[in-house]
């Protein structure tokens, strides 16, 4: 599938805010959100006035970047969120957070979603025993998902075994046997992610 190989913090400057998507330079004063918060191009500076469908499209635009995805997925996604009970907003959120990629990162084994992708991608993870490779596989709550036996000498998860690692409330993770788990389905309010889904709600209801 094709992917965005442009510098990535374009897209944080496009979005006027982080997007966390290079780990550790992104917490540091190297990251051009700190050194450069205005969108990229000749033009970049001069941008100010925003429509409605302006807002929406950039909500759904960064809402898209931070979880590393393409407009299809993502679409296919709010479709799939619209036909489930509740606010469609929510489920979105909670869709895109229970995707395997995105709880690799959450539990602290990648320093960014792209890298826990990858990592995914590369077969390094096992879900309730299994080998899981699609880092699109949804979660969901008694899920365990565990660094595989052979990947945790590798010098990455050996350094991950001495962190201390926060997760939100619907994690759980014990970095000594490199494993985590979902101990419940997220709520929107459990979801840190600063996006008003609302917004994309609006634009793909046109
Ligand atoms: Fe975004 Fe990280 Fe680049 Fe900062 S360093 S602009 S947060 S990708």
């Amino acid at each position: 599938m094709a992917r965005y190989t442009d510098a990535n913090c374009r897209l944080c400057r496009r979005e006027g805010q982080k997007l966390f998507l290079k780990g550790e330079r992104c917490y540091s004063s190297k990251c051009a959100i700190e050194k450069r918060n205005f969108p990229p191009g000749q033009h970049g500076q001069g941008r100010k006035k925003t429509s409605d469908y302006g807002l929406q499209l950039r909500e759904k635009q960064k809402t898209k970047r931070f979880y590393g995805m393409q407009e299809k997925q993502f679409r296919n996604l709010f479709d799939k969120a619209e036909r489930r009970q509740g606010k469609t907003g929510d489920n979105l959120l909670i869709l895109l957070e229970t995707r395997l990629d995105n709880a690799v990162y959450r539990l602290g084994f990648a320093s960014s979603r792209k890298e826990a992708r990858q990592l995914v991608v590369h077969g390094h993870f096992t879900v309730n025993g299994k080998k899981a490779t699609a880092p699109a596989m949804e979660l969901k709550a008694g899920d365990v998902i565990k660094v595989k036996e052979k990947s945790t000498n590798s010098p990455k998860f050996k350094e991950i075994k001495e962190m201390s690692i926060t997760v939100p409330s619907w994690l759980t993770v014990d970095v000594e046997k490199l494993e985590g788990k979902v101990v419940a389905m997220p709520r929107r309010e459990d979801i840190d992610t600063p996006v008003a889904e609302h917004l994309i709600v609006e634009l793909y209801s046109k």
